[in-house]
């Protein structure tokens, strides 16, 4: 009840009235994707942003009057990093969602913030371009969410995450001042880069109004490549064949026998439900290229002991199997009420163990877990199905995500790669960052919001 009567005064501060101000509206802007946080307060308001002044205009007013504020995308992270828990205000982006430019010159595109990357992906295309970055969620999920975020997607594996593509931004601090960081040039070497300070910020350091982003061009073709085994260790050997074998494919990604079941009983893509694994591989390019460069990956699997090999025929099949693979996450939450998702990555050569220490643990705690990944980015994402409201289950959960977490770091690698820390995984941040490194990200988030409004709590405490 924090700001109610403050509410008159926030209306002037906007050209509109785009407030929601209503308990229950407002508790649908508290939660996110993250199934294991649940919100233990609700935001006093929601305002829809339209232009950079209401942006500037609400952060200097809460700056002046020390009221929390949660920039807000689509809400699909998965880690608590919008869960509403101090109340406050959540800034939400949805109609700052305006495409300013795709330069083809530069190949830049300028957008706002609440662009969706599955309509900058689109708007590309019809010029020629490309922009790679796919979270499998790129058809709703936002620029601004996803830089937050730092978010990746299969296509990472050859184009890199969102980082790469960020060229400058637009960002207004924590008292209402607009920055501009970066130049919207192809090289940049003055200074200090906060443009990429902004990457994986959760929203704790700046909110983003503007972004300029590196397009390149649109590959001619793409093919999918499916190739099934019988055990893990196997199908892990051949993607590290690939890579060692000089062919560059946009995506190496794995389903392990509980996601290839699950998902296929979900979209009837035509998956092979009797196989322990799914090795996915994608090979995009000019023509001649993809089909050299399938015939050799063809060769590579041939002599890995793959049991099965498909190769897309055309757009409609390519679509087919990475639409089932990207439908993963729905496909998980149809075994249980609930599901939890992780995202943990060591490096290549570890991936087999990794993957058979997440299975053991799995069954050790009695979980249902579907394994999927970025294979050739040694990343994975066990999904665990189950009723959260059941405490044995959640608490089983629990133990087996801190036991994942332990192995993983013993295995050299570390607790996210491409979700983010949010609340979900706070606790175990100091396990994976020096320590020193830790007090200056303190620091940094001490200058850039000395009064601790801009999402606090997330990513780290302060006061640690
Ligand atoms: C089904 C599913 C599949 C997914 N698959 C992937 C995947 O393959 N790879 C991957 O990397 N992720 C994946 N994710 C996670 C999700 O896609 C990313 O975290 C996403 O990019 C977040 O975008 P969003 O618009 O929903 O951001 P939100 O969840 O709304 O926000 C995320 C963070 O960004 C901050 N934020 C939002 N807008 C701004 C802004 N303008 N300025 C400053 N901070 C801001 C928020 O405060 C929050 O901290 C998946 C999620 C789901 C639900």
């Amino acid at each position: 009840m924090l700001l109610k009567n403050k509410l008159q005064e926030i209306k002037t501060l906007l050209n509109s009235n785009n407030i929601l101000t209503c308990e229950e509206e407002c508790y649908c802007y508290a939660e996110d994707a993250s199934n294991l946080i649940k919100p233990t307060a609700k935001p006093d308001l929601v305002v829809f942003a339209e232009t950079v002044d209401d942006v500037r205009n609400i952060l200097k007013y809460s700056y002046e009057h020390e009221i929390p504020v949660i920039s807000r995308g689509a809400g699909t992270n998965m880690v608590g990093s919008c869960v509403c828990d101090t109340g406050g205000i959540v800034l939400n982006f949805s109609k700052m969602n305006k495409i300013l430019e795709i330069d083809s010159v530069n190949m830049t595109a300028k957008v706002q913030p609440g662009v969706v990357l599955g309509d900058l992906k689109a708007a590309a295309e019809k010029e020629g371009l490309f922009f790679p970055p796919d979270p499998s969620n790129y058809s709703v999920s936002t620029i601004g969410g996803a830089i937050a975020q730092s978010s990746g997607g299969a296509l990472g594996f050859k184009y890199g995450t969102i980082k790469d593509y960020v060229v400058s931004l637009k960002v207004v601090v924590s008292d209402g001042r607009l920055m501009t960081l970066g130049a919207d040039t192809s090289k940049d070497s003055v200074g200090y880069h906060l443009a990429q300070l902004m990457v994986g910020s959760e929203g704790t350091l700046g909110v983003i109004v503007e972004a300029t982003l590196k397009l390149i061009p649109k590959p001619d073709e793409i093919k999918a490549i499916s190739a099934y085994y019988d055990d893990i260790a196997c199908c892990m050997n051949a993607v590290n064949a690939v890579i060692a074998g000089r062919v560059a494919p946009a995506a190496i990604d794995f389903m392990d026998n509980n996601a290839i079941k699950a998902v296929e009983d979900y979209t009837k893509a035509g998956l092979n439900t009797n196989k322990e694994c799914l090795l996915l591989i994608s090979i995009d390019g000019q023509k001649s290229s993809v089909e050299y460069q399938t015939d050799m990956v063809k060769e590579i699997l041939e002599k890995s002991n793959a049991t099965e090999i498909r190769i897309s025929q055309n757009p409609d099949e390519y679509d087919l199997i990475w639409n089932a693979r990207r439908s993963s996450f729905a496909a998980a939450a149809r075994l249980a009420p609930d599901v939890v998702t992780d995202d943990i990555i060591v490096p290549k050569q570890n991936l087999a163990q990794m993957a058979n220490i997440c299975k053991s643990i799995a069954e050790k705690y009695n979980l249902k877990m579907c394994l999927i990944g970025h294979a050739g980015d040694g990343n994975l994402h066990p999904q665990i199905a189950l009723n959260l409201e059941n405490e044995a289950e959640f608490k089983n959960c629990a133990d087996a995500r801190a036991e994942m977490y332990k192995e993983v770091i013993g295995l050299g690698g570390t607790i996210s790669a491409e979700h983010g820390v949010g609340l979900e995984k706070k606790d175990y941040i100091k396990n994976v960052v020096d320590s020193t490194a830790l007090e200056y990200m303190i620091m940094i988030k001490r200058i850039f919001d000395p009064k601790n409004i801009l999402n606090p709590g997330k990513i780290f405490n302060i006061d640690n």
